[in-house]
């Protein structure tokens, strides 16, 4: 068992964080923190992340690619601002599925200026009456000569208001048998009739979480993919390696409420002393760290699981459930170890919070990920 990285992690490691603090700080400064980013500045900084193996870390370099391990993806996805991280995810796992579901031609159509960052994407299957349980997708597709036509609203779709493509689950027509399978379509917004808003939230404001209409709205029959089968299974694969990343995201937050909450109680002197010179402040940074080292720990686990190519199905559902709630704990502990100042907007905890409390929900709640990891561990499925 070897815990330190190897030279090669730590370089990896340390390229991405410097590559944020070069090319992606100055953009996100430059920007309202609380608005969605104009999309110029979203191609500006996928455009960055290409070279760096980002835009598709899953897959190959002769697929195109970037070719990383999962525990390398990790390590440089933690580096990244939690809201451009949920919006990478977004990117390149949809990449995955179109890559994984499309013929030849259709990748070459739609996949080499979404390697460059030349364009952006992402995936719409929740629906209004389909989160969790995506069963429920009630969004329709039916053939007509050589179009597509759906009908449907989508919601919660990272990227949507920046994406030139949307990979859209839809239910496709019913077979011989009387079977519906899941069907994914590729939408391209600038070339059809699709109607996209931006919900505002709680947290990750510089990122884009929309919502789709869709009335007949019409694409060419060869944006249907249809080569890798049904799309529900696609779907879990790349849920289990997103899960120990969203768990990372809440991780790089965590990390710097403790860095913050060190420094702090090193300078803040009450009773004559720094506050960090109390026992019990003590122990609120003890726990803090604790937090971050033991959700940092297991996410690294479940991506290396994967990389071994074991079945992780528990373990991540496990990574991301402890990681984000344990760092939604130890970021109210920061704020707390800042006492009047924790609360107060300048100090930038409480944003630090508000994008926290957002990781529990992608990729599956938290109540979604214990009924995973009990299936996992007794057999029996609880889930209805
Ligand atoms: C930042 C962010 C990014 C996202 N990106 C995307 C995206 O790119 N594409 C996309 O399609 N979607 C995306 N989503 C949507 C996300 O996947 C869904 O919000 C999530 O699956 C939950 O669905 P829901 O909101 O409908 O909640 P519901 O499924 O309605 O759940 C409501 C509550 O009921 C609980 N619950 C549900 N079923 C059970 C059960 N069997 N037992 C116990 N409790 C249960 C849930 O845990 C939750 O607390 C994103 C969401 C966020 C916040």
């Amino acid at each position: 068992m070897e815990f330190a990285l190897s030279e090669e992690q730590a370089l990896i490691q340390d390229s991405a964080r410097r590559m944020v603090e070069r090319d992606i700080r100055p953009v996100l400064d430059r920007n309202d923190p609380d608005v969605s980013l104009p999309k110029e500045e979203m191609l500006g900084i996928y455009k960055v992340l290409a070279p760096q193996g980002l835009t598709a870390p899953r897959l190959s370099a002769e697929e195109g690619g970037g070719g990383l391990s999962m525990v390398n993806y990790g390590l440089m996805y933690e580096q990244l601002p939690p809201w451009l991280a949920i919006s990478v995810m977004g990117h390149e796992c949809t990449i995955s599925r179109i890559h994984a579901e499309s013929t030849p031609e259709q990748r070459q159509r739609f996949l080499p200026d979404l390697f460059a960052g030349k364009k952006i994407c992402g995936s719409a299957t929740s629906e209004p009456g389909a989160g969790s349980d995506p069963r429920g997708i009630a969004t329709r597709m039916r053939i007509e000569g050589d179009e597509i036509v759906i009908n449907g609203r989508k919601m919660w779709i990272t990227n949507g208001s920046v994406a030139d493509v949307i990979a859209v689950a839809c239910v496709g027509e019913t077979d011989a048998k009387g079977r519906t399978t899941l069907k994914r379509v590729i939408v391209e917004p600038a070339e059809t009739d699709v109607e996209i808003r931006e919900i505002e939230t709680t947290g990750l404001r510089q990122g884009h979480l929309a919502e789709a209409v869709f009335e007949d709205c019409r694409v060419p029959r060869g944006n249907l993919l249809e080569a890798g089968g049904d799309a529900a299974r696609m779907l879990t694969v790349t849920w289990n390696g997103n899960r120990p990343l969203v768990g990372l995201a809440a991780v790089h937050l965590a990390q710097k409420a403790l860095d913050m909450a060190c420094e702090y109680a090193g300078i803040r002197v009450q009773f004559d002393k720094p506050i960090a010179g109390h026992q019990l402040v003590q122990k609120n940074l003890a726990d803090i760290e604790t937090a971050v080292v033991t959700s940092r720990l297991v996410c690294y686990h479940a991506l290396e699981a994967l990389d071994r190519g074991q079945r992780s199905n528990g373990l991540s559902a496990m990574a991301k459930r402890y990681a984000t709630t344990a760092c939604e704990q130890a970021i109210n502990l920061a704020m707390h170890v800042h006492g009047g100042m924790g609360i107060a907007c300048e100090t930038g905890l409480e944003r630090m919070l508000r994008d926290c409390r957002m990781l529990p929900v992608p990729d599956a709640t938290n109540e979604i990920l214990t009924l995973i990891q009990g299936r996992e561990l007794t057999g029996i499925a609880a889930f209805r």
